[in-house]
């Protein structure tokens, strides 16, 4: 398949999965049973072929240099024969030497070079059943040349920036503080009106002082003027689909990775040097740290992009993958391939790798791509892990699949298991449709936007999918269940990368309401999203009304698509100030980033008896300087009048920003909501 139809079909398949997950899930559930009573019964429970594999322990695998000697070390237990070609650049025919390598313990191979191999570039070759494969970089390669062809030796330590042995990560006291901004390092920059320098590069977003045409702050100052807690970067580690050498030439997000542990060339002022892009990645890290953000990453392990082809495979022909029952690739990613996390060698590469993000890079959480293809184990001994090292480390995922697994549900990382995964959150895509209406169909709105029926949906958002006595389960749109132990355990978005962004969501849903109105109903879903209980998370130009032009899935569209156009945030100047302030407001009061569910349980009270398409509710809180807050959401295109009691101080009225709080006073009686609005008071 071709990287189109790939993606295409990953995104089609997401929509069946979300349907027929619920329609099906009961009668999946049966079978999986009966299936797996039968085969313990039967006495015929397969082993997994690959079981019989050896397992290397070490973690040394890949190159380990000084200038004295590079050790090469690979794991390939089925080959007869392997050997080190090295070369003098990372591309073109200038073959240095043969270096044949050594059958050493485990099924590993190892070699050693005695002379300063920095700056050159190397690939190996495996010997299976008297084949010989391509030349591949090995899957822990830490540097590569252009394209990722073959693996550079690079002393690390020079790739540091100055002062990056100072360089601190911001601290998170929990999960629930952050706030989380969704960019691609490209699209941050490559605008003409960003003002920035490096355009569609790491270093992009290293610069401060960039402005608009319009005087405003752009990439890094705008980041950090918003206020959010960290940025999450899109993949960035070497993906296959654009040309490094050409970057200009075509685009892409980049989920589809080809060497995991090393960073994307395209993103790099040099791609022909292996240590340029570690450097430049590091001076992004630290350009945010120093801003007081956080670093996400957003890794894609649960496929490759190539299959036979994979660096993967052809060391260990199959291993490191998910077999259907006639022994072909199983496809649970719609790309091809989906990995076999449960398998010895490829969860510890899947750890070791993160651990090398976090300690080499600095690294402050990862995003995991249709996670529900990981198994539980693996990702519960990530997290351990790493919060070992890192204990404020921000963890989540997408917890589904684009497809079926062989692999039962029952031990994946899917949204229905999250409360079996420890200190790592999953998307709500519940909260995402019930307030903009389903991804899947486009002319469905959602509570935001006017549809009826969507309050459960919202109550179960806000409440951030915990159980809550309030919140009628079989009216949830997606979960008849709260599927969270934690609060930590939500994402609470309604826009990502995937999908219409909401201005265009709402422009294709809600087409009979003016330009204005559709304003409105934009600052609600935003409203709702920042003041809903768990890790609140939202895409880059979102608070200045980005559109993409209508594009569905810009997975590969171009600039003129994907681009952030700066020149928004002159047009949409207040709207941005709102969504400025709701984080504000969310960051300063602790009430609406409740850290347990039983805080939710007890702190959330919904008010009964209000008219269709309404929701209001109170938290009381110890501890914040108010102890009682009202959120009204209006989600009609009527006026709505609700009562209240007593004085109310008004931080939010309307979708307008009243922030720090005015000495307004709420008169008793009653109070009228503006259809689309959000209000916020608290005494
Ligand atoms: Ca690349």
């Amino acid at each position: 398949m071709n990287g189109k139809r790939k993606i295409l079909s990953r995104y089609a398949d997401k929509s069946i999965i979300t349907f027929t997950v619920n329609l099906f899930n009961s009668m999946k559930r049966i079978l999986l049973l009966m299936f797996i009573l039968t085969q313990l019964f039967s006495g015929k429970a397969q082993k997994d072929p690959f079981s019989k594999y050896p397992v290397y322990s070490g973690n040394d695998l890949g190159i380990t240099y000084s200038p004295q000697r590079s050790v090469f070390k690979i794991w390939a237990p089925t080959a007869r024969a392997a050997e080190l070609r090295l070369y003098h650049t990372g591309t073109g025919p200038q073959l240095a030497v043969i270096v044949p390598m050594v059958k050493s313990k485990n099924g590993t191979w190892v070699t050693t070079v005695f002379t300063d191999q920095n700056n050159k570039f190397y690939t190996f070759r495996v010997n299976i059943n008297g084949v010989w494969s391509d030349e591949i970089t090995d899957p822990y390669v830490k540097a590569t040349g252009v394209n990722g062809k073959r693996g550079a030796v690079i002393d690390h330590p020079a790739t540091n920036p100055v002062n990056w042995e100072n360089d601190r990560s911001p601290v998170l006291q929990h999960p629930t503080d952050a706030v989380i901004y969704e960019l691609h390092v490209r699209d941050a920059s490559i605008h003409e009106s960003s003002g920035i320098k490096h355009k569609g590069k790491f270093l992009g977003l290293t610069e401060t002082g960039t402005r608009n045409p319009a005087g405003q702050s752009t990439g890094l100052d705008h980041i950090k003027e918003l206020g959010v807690t960290h940025v999450h970067l899109l993949p960035s580690f070497d993906y296959n689909s654009v040309d490094e050498s050409n970057p200009d030439a075509k685009y892409n997000w980049g989920y589809d990775p080809l060497n995991y542990n090393v960073p994307e060339g395209s993103y790099a002022t040099n791609p022909y040097d292996g240590a340029v892009r570690i450097k430049e990645f590091k001076q992004m890290v630290q350009a945010f740290h120093q801003q007081g953000i956080g670093v996400i990453m957003d890794v894609v392990y649960n496929h490759t992009a190539l299959t036979e082809k994979s660096n993967f495979n052809q060391l260990v022909p199959g291993y490191y993958y998910r077999q259907d029952k006639t022994g072909k690739f199983s496809n649970a990613t719609a790309c091809g391939n989906e990995t076999a996390s449960e398998r010895p060698m490829f969860r510890k590469f899947m750890l070791e790798s993160l651990l090398y993000w976090v300690k080499e890079y600095h690294i402050d959480g990862f995003r995991f791509d249709l996670m529900g293809v990981h198994d539980i184990e693996t990702m519960n001994l990530i997290s351990g892990e790493l919060h070992k090292i890192k204990p404020d480390i921000l963890l989540y995922g997408e917890g589904w699949t684009a497809g079926v697994s062989p692999l039962p549900d029952a031990v994946r990382a899917i949204k229905a298991n999250a409360s079996k995964l420890k200190g790592i959150a999953v998307f709500s895509d519940d909260i995402r449709d019930g307030i903009k209406g389903s991804v899947f169909e486009h002319a469905d709105k959602g509570f935001a936007s006017g549809k009826k029926g969507m309050e459960q949906s919202i109550k179960s958002g806000i409440t951030a999918s915990c159980p809550h006595p309030q919140v009628d389960y079989e009216k949830v749109n997606y979960s008849k269940s709260a599927w969270a132990a934690s609060p930590a355990q939500t994402v609470s978005y309604c826009e990502c990368h995937d999908n219409h962004v909401l201005v265009d969501k709402l422009a294709i849903s809600a087409k009979e309401a003016s330009p204005e109105q559709r304003e409105q109903m934009q600052r609600l879903a935003l409203s709702i999203v920042l003041t809903s209980q768990g890790i609140s998370f939202i895409h880059a130009g979102t608070e200045f009304m980005r559109s993409k032009k209508g594009v569905e899935n810009s997975y590969e569209s171009p600039d003129s698509i994907n681009a952030i156009d700066w020149r928004l945030k002159a047009d949409h100047l207040d709207f941005y100030k709102y969504i400025q302030s709701l984080i504000a407001i969310r960051r300063f009061h602790a009430a609406f980033r409740l850290q347990t569910a039983d805080a939710i349980k007890e702190g959330i009270r919904f008010e009964e008896n209000l008219p269709e398409g309404v929701v209001v509710y109170r938290i009381i809180t110890k501890g914040d300087g108010h102890s009682s807050f009202r959120v009204c959401l209006n989600g009609t295109a009527d006026i709505v009048d609700i009562q209240t009691e007593g004085n109310w101080n008004t931080l939010l009225r309307d979708n307008r920003v009243l922030f720090p709080y005015p000495e307004i006073k709420q008169p008793e009686g009653k109070m009228q909501l503006a259809p689309f609005s959000c209000t916020i008071l608290s005494r």
